[in-house]
């Protein structure tokens, strides 16, 4: 339960701030600065792209005309100073009235201007980002309700933690809601139009267990919300784990450890029982440089904190798996398709420079700590023998220079289908695989883990995908390479006898997700897991494996998943958002 606070804005997200009378013309500058960035830029495209078609030089110059004599930017400058408000909320409130009448008139051509009205704006609002801390001052017990909400957003948010996130658009493995769930923060997504049936202030009720929001509850809702944590959460969620082996009921070692992505991430390491961190997704440490790859001193840091924490376990520290928009205010590039660009093992071998300052920051870490390298999206052994070279030399480099450096193992996320089909030679190359479930079920059934809108083919229990689990797990085992499940698949009990059956002796989740997985595996033996996995195979589609596991469940484990589980697992039979 909470207030309401709308979060606006894509690349970079605000919240309406009112401000004080003898603040107004410091804001005026600062708005007036970012629309002569924004203009500079216009000019510098126009002028250094010569070979730019014709078309697409008519509408830099449409930008230009727009930012220099269309009325959008006094309107901005008087919404300002008339209303109190932050440069960002004004220069979206007037774009929004402008796109509104545009989008109103009868001319199709005229109508397409709408698109340029938000293109400028865009532009104005990054260059009122440039070299700022993003404006969100959030008031303790906030609802954040959002189009959609960004990791790093997330990331700058995590010092003053808002109480729930309601958004638009998102999925089950988006990144900003796998951090949610880290943070304990309950998060609903999908919902149409939220944006514009709240206002801010306004008393709102989440439901994350259902995927309820409830603006301006009844006394009645507050009531039966207020109770839902306390009956829902899995009271041994905070038990603390003294020993680290689990063991199903025959006798089968199962290793569990933690994915993370910042130094508050593993503070619970030790208590929750995870074997060290399975999955370091290391952009995360350094979300808030926007643009920029952070020193190799500064990795040093964050990495040396994280390697003391899970100490004497290891970490295994994935390379960046960033895309070139993350880049783009030193790189220009603008991707139309991200997740099949210039992204994670690709983006770090076109730029080599940062990619080897991360390699020499990992090395220089792991001088007296257990650390591995994993590399993400790998398509096939290239990258991962253009990679060992590249480590190679710094290791050589490092040697050379007396610095001490460490000898970690390399290891391949295996994520996308290619990966798979070439899991045998791939095992040739690599210490460890890592099953990255959230992008293989993207990539193997090209569906968008960030689009709601897709949730429904968003299907883990897909043929595709569980046999490609069981095709990568048969070779890992026959090659003596150790393979963990390290996607959100990993930390859901609702898998876990599956994966248990198709052989998988290693996992990393999130650390609130150990103890109930931990239960799971005590309680189950992998004789039973196997028949399971068996019975699986023989499912035609998705929908037939959930039942298949329902049946299951019921039958030999109805202890270990109460009906209401399995009934809620059904429901959201596709979006699975329930069962994690
Ligand atoms: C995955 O893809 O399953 C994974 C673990 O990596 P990420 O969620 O960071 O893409
Ligand atoms: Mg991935």
């Amino acid at each position: 339960m909470g207030a309401a606070i709308r979060l606006f804005g894509d690349k970079r997200q605000y919240v309406r701030k009112t401000i004080s009378q003898p603040d107004v013309a410091a804001e005026l500058s600062r708005f007036t600065t970012s629309v002569a960035t924004a203009r500079y830029q216009l000019l510098k495209l126009l002028r250094s792209q010569k070979e730019l078609p014709a078309s697409a030089h008519g509408i830099l110059e449409v930008h230009l005309l727009m930012i220099e004599q269309s009325p959008l930017i006094k309107d901005v400058e008087g919404t300002i100073e008339d209303e109190r408000v932050n440069a960002e909320w004004a220069l979206s409130t007037v774009t929004g009235r402008y796109i509104e009448r545009q989008n109103a008139v009868q001319d199709e051509n005229l109508r397409e201007r709408a698109g340029d009205i938000d293109d400028v704006s865009e532009r104005i609002l990054n260059a009122l980002g440039e070299g700022s801390e993003l404006p969100l001052e959030l008031l303790d017990g906030s609802v954040i309700f959002a189009s959609t909400i960004r990791p790093s957003t997330l990331v700058e948010l995590s010092r003053r933690r808002p109480i729930a996130i309601v958004t638009e658009h998102g999925g089950w493995t988006s990144h900003a809601f796998i951090m949610a769930r880290e943070m304990r923060i309950p998060a609903v997504t999908g919902i149409k139009d939220v944006l514009h049936q709240v206002d801010d202030g306004a008393e709102t009720a989440v439901d994350g267990y259902n995927g309820q929001v409830i603006i301006r509850p009844s006394g009645e809702t507050v009531k039966r919300v207020s109770g839902i944590g306390s009956s829902v959460v899995n009271p041994e969620a905070r038990t603390i784990v003294t020993s680290s082996v689990i063991r199903t009921l025959d006798r089968r070692e199962i290793i569990i450890r933690a994915n993370a992505d910042s130094e508050q991430s593993v503070e619970c390491l030790h208590s929750s029982g995870a074997l060290g961190v399975g999955l370091l997704r290391s952009e995360y440490l350094f979300a808030h440089a926007n643009g920029t790859i952070a020193p190799e001193e500064e990795q040093i840091s964050a990495y040396e904190k994280i390697i003391a924490a899970a100490a004497p376990n290891g970490v295994r520290i994935r390379t960046f798996d960033l895309n070139a928009e993350h880049l783009s205010p030193k790189t220009g590039d603008q991707e139309s398709n991200p997740s099949l660009g210039l992204r994670a093992i690709r983006l770090s071998l076109a730029y080599e420079t940062h990619f080897r300052s991360q390699i020499r920051a990992i090395l220089r870490s792991a001088h007296n700590g257990n650390v591995e390298i994993l590399l993400p999206m790998v398509c096939g052994v290239d990258e991962i023998q253009r990679s060992r070279e590249l480590i190679d030399r710094e290791k050589a480099a490092l040697r050379r220079d007396g610095l001490p450096c460490g000898d970690p193992g390399i290891g391949a996320m295996i994520e996308v289908p290619s990966a798979v089909v070439m899991i045998d030679e791939i095992l040739q190359n690599v210490d460890f695989v890592c099953l990255g479930t959230n992008d293989l079920v993207q990539y193997l059934l090209a569906v968008d883990r960030d689009n709601e809108s897709v949730a429904e083919f968003y299907q883990t229990l897909h043929p595709a995908v569980t046999r490609s689990i069981r095709i990568v797990l048969a070779a890992a085992e026959r090659e003596n390479i150790p393979a963990a499940i390290c996607g959100e698949m990993a930390g859901s009990p609702f898998y876990a006898p599956l994966l248990i059956g198709y052989g998988a002796r290693e996992f990393s989740m999130s650390v609130d997700s150990i103890p109930r997985i931990r239960t799971v595996i005590e309680g189950i033996s992998f004789d039973e897991a196997r028949s399971l996995a068996r019975e699986i195979d023989t499912a035609a589609n998705a929908k037939e494996a959930e039942n298949l596991i329902r049946v299951c469940y019921n039958h030999k484990w109805p202890h270990l998943f109460p009906d209401d589980f399995l009934d809620l697992a059904a429901e959201k039979s596709f979006q699975l958002s329930s069962k994690n």
